[in-house]
């Protein structure tokens, strides 16, 4: 009790003047990427890129995370060093990740422990080596998924489709059946203890997302993506099928927004615009299912009415 005092006592200052939080578990940032060179359009509305280099769209994340109300995001990919650079400009709403697009070598491995000891590790993810033509079920894995167990801290996996036409352009071994959800199942029954996100919630194995979310209580899963650049339909039909078999506890927000930072913004409109939706189900998706997932304390009274910080 005094320390659930003590912890409500210091909410977060990210929280200040927010009255519907969100948190934001699908961040990236960027060294280099091709997609700045070649100004590629936010695929989602079609309007020219404004971040157009890795630390304008640091910056510009950093200033979307703000004005949306996005009181914790976590940034995963692709170097560590972009991360720290984008989490020193706000280290009290931004947490690391660490993403990982192959099978992880030894070093990795290491520097996520060193990172956890640290404080620094707040989720494995993104782990997108389905880029890579690796499967979930490829034994290779097998010390990524140990060492999420062992440390107690969500991994975050990417499932589900890339984007159109990514095996001609830089990913020729991607397969989009190797997203199937599906073969997590066997990674699961060897790794109970393990929190496992499902970035993308699988799309568009829907099915397969649903048979898992059932067998498997303590699988999460976020809509990144598809919830700005698929057509809207789609993503209301996904959200609802998840709604309607029961896993609004289990739904997180992420945006992914890549190199679009204005993609956060687009994302959570189309949560907080979805009419199936009851103000209770959107604020256990936008906020609190990752209060209660990542056991962030500090985050509490966010939003909360009244409550003196
Ligand atoms: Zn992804």
């Amino acid at each position: 009790m005094g320390m659930f005092l003590l912890a409500a006592a210091a909410a977060a200052a990210s929280c200040t003047g927010v009255s519907e939080p969100v948190i934001d578990v699908h961040l990236h940032s960027y060294e280099h990427d091709g997609r700045f060179e070649a100004r590629v359009p936010n695929p989602g509305d079609g309007r020219p890129m404004s971040a157009l280099d890795g630390r304008a769209q640091a910056s510009g994340t950093v200033a979307a995370l703000r004005s949306a109300g996005v009181v914790r995001g976590i940034v995963g990919g692709e170097h560590r060093a972009s991360d720290d650079r984008m989490i020193a400009l706000d280290p009290d709403r931004l947490r690391g990740g660490f993403a990982i697009d192959n099978v992880p070598t030894p070093a990795e491995l290491a520097e996520m422990r060193s990172r956890h000891a640290a404080g620094k590790l707040a989720m494995i993810g993104e782990v997108a080596y389905q880029y890579n033509g690796i499967r979930h079920d490829d034994p290779r894995l097998e010390p990524l998924w140990a060492l999420a167990e062992e440390l107690q801290v969500p991994i975050a996996v990417h499932s589900g489709a890339g984007p159109s036409g990514i095996v001609y352009q830089g990913s020729p071994q991607h397969r989009e059946r190797f997203g199937n959800p599906s073969s997590l199942e066997e990674v699961l029954v060897r790794h109970p203890r393990m929190k496992l996100i499902i970035m993308h919630a699988g799309w568009p194995f829907l099915d397969d997302t649903v048979a898992l979310l059932h067998a498997y209580p303590q699988v999460y899963v976020d809509l990144g993506a598809v919830d700005w650049i698929e057509p809207r339909p789609g993503f209301d039909h996904y959200l609802q099928q998840l709604m309607t078999y029961g896993f609004g506890k289990r739904i997180l927000f992420g945006s992914d927004q890549m190199v679009w930072p204005e993609g956060i913004a687009q994302a959570i409109a189309r949560f907080r615009t979805a009419p199936y939706l009851s103000p209770a189900e959107r604020r256990d998706i936008l906020f609190n299912n990752a209060v209660r997932l990542f056991g962030w304390t500090d985050l509490t009274s966010c939003g909360t009415p009244g409550r003196k910080r």
